[in-house]
């Protein structure tokens, strides 16, 4: 039997959260859990499916109807939503701007943030998302907020685009990344903010190995405390 250790690592879009869990996990021999990635595979099956966002009753069913799952491939941690890879399609500007609006759902939140405890449950995990150590782990053991200046974060999230081939613009990114940041922490629902406890990480200046090591260092510090 493990013995449970929960790293949260919550933060706005562009922070570097996703790579930062990741690797953490990877160099600690956690698991990675990226719940962010969950709201997006939500919203992809809603938008496939040409649901209406207000149609509550519906996205009931359909959440009650849904199976997503992680699994670690050659290509790296994947997401399945009802069997099938959607790790790629969910990196889409229409699913970031998607999944912030269904995120405010409550009947969405309830549903994943069950089947998010039930992962992590007696297990060695890094949690990356925006409510992980405030509201689906607030007994986690170590948690950070990780943030990064408006500016950066624009240039990360435009670099991976552009990489990605999309056709877009650094303004639009810009006011998309303004427009999720106002939608995250001025919700009524876990909005986004650091959990109690949370130790704050700027990495606006830092590479994703300082940000690493740094998290490493604190979680060896506690782990001998
Ligand atoms: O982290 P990522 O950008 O992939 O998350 C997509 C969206 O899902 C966020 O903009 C946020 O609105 C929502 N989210 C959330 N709670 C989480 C993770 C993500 O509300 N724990």
């Amino acid at each position: 039997m493990v013995d449970e250790f929960i790293i949260t690592i919550d933060g706005p879009c562009g922070a570097g959260k996703s790579t930062t869990a990741k690797l953490l996990a990877e160099r600690l021999g956690f698991i990675y859990l990226d719940t962010g990635a969950m709201y997006r595979a939500v919203s992809l099956k809603l938008d496939q499916l040409g649901i209406d966002l207000l149609d509550d009753k519906m996205i009931k069913e359909i959440l009650e109807n849904t199976d997503i799952t992680f699994e670690q491939t050659e290509k790296g941690n994947r997401i399945f939503l009802d069997g099938k890879d959607v790790s790629d399609d969910i990196r889409t500007s229409r699913i970031d701007m998607l999944a912030s609006l269904i995120s405010q759902k409550k009947i969405v939140r309830d549903a994943l943030v069950k089947t998010q405890r039930k992962f992590g449950h007696g297990k060695r995990i890094v949690v990356e998302g925006r409510d992980a150590g405030t509201i689906i782990f607030p007994n986690a053991q170590l948690k950070f907020f990780l943030t990064a200046s408006l500016l950066e974060r624009t240039k990360r999230r435009y670099r991976e685009r552009k990489e990605k081939g999309e056709d877009v613009s650094f303004s639009d990114i810009l006011e998309e990344i303004k427009r999720r940041d106002e939608m995250d922490t001025k919700r009524d629902l876990a909005p986004l903010k650091p959990a109690d406890g949370a130790i704050n990480v700027d990495s606006t200046t830092l590479t994703i190995n300082d940000v690493i090591s740094f998290m490493e260092s604190i979680y060896k510090k506690k782990r001998q405390q």
